[in-house]
């Protein structure tokens, strides 16, 4: 138990010392990440739930709090969860495809997640938690990398198969879900199915593995 401690304290001192995307960025001087990186990531030693979102936001990135936005809000609605509970560290791993906010696009919305963070960290940081029970996938990013070549065409078609990944017989269960995000509201709307039908299941699954 000590030893799978401080396994994660390093991990996480080293996570936080990371400057790759500034220092020696992938794809070149060209694509420097403009601002000085801030990593933000809750990697849990006791957390059954863990929580793959995309990359922080500008918000995110000031007060280094994961999901501290609007999207937050509406994913604790869909866990039936309130803060105290989504920061905690024993009930909900956080670890989003890029720890990094990414800065923002020609028409001024977030960047994908970086390149560069997934493949460095997120081998690591999931063998620092074998305790993880259920994956909640969100977005096509974490949905590719957890489910690989199982993840359908698109994100809805991808979220449409979740009984596919939530009872698989193999690995560790995965929910996808799309980006709780402002921008998803219309989907939301077109896709009732998601709340009549998922929610209620992932909100049992919380129940029974974060208290
Ligand atoms: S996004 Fe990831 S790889 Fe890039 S600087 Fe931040 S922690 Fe390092």
């Amino acid at each position: 138990m000590l030893e799978k401690q401080e396994q994660i304290s390093t991990l996480r001192q080293d996570i936080a010392r990371c400057r790759i995307c500034r220092d020696a960025p992938l794809k070149g001087d060209t694509d420097r990440l403009p601002h000085e990186p801030r990593p933000v990531a809750v990697i849990s030693g006791a957390a059954k739930i863990l929580i793959a979102g995309q990359a922080p936001g500008l918000r995110v990135h000031e007060s280094g709090l994961p999901f501290n936005d609007a999207s937050g809000n509406r994913l604790r609605d869909w866990l039936n969860v309130d803060r105290d509970s989504f920061y905690d560290a024993d009930k909900f791993a956080i670890v989003p495809m890029g720890f990094c906010f990414p800065g923002y696009d020609a028409k001024g919305s977030d960047l994908p997640p970086r390149l560069e963070c997934a493949p460095r960290w997120r081998d690591s940081v999931m063998q620092a938690m074998p305790q993880i029970e259920l994956i909640l996938a969100i977005g096509q990013y974490a949905q590719s990398w957890h489910l690989g070549q199982r993840r359908m065409k698109t994100m809805t078609e991808t979220v449409q198969n979740w009984r596919s990944y939530r009872y698989a017989n193999s690995g560790v269960p995965v929910l996808p879900l799309p980006h709780p995000s402002w921008r998803n509201s219309a989907w939301l709307k077109k896709n009732p199915w998601f709340e009549d039908i998922l929610l209620p299941i992932l909100r049992q699954d919380v129940e029974r593995l974060a208290f």
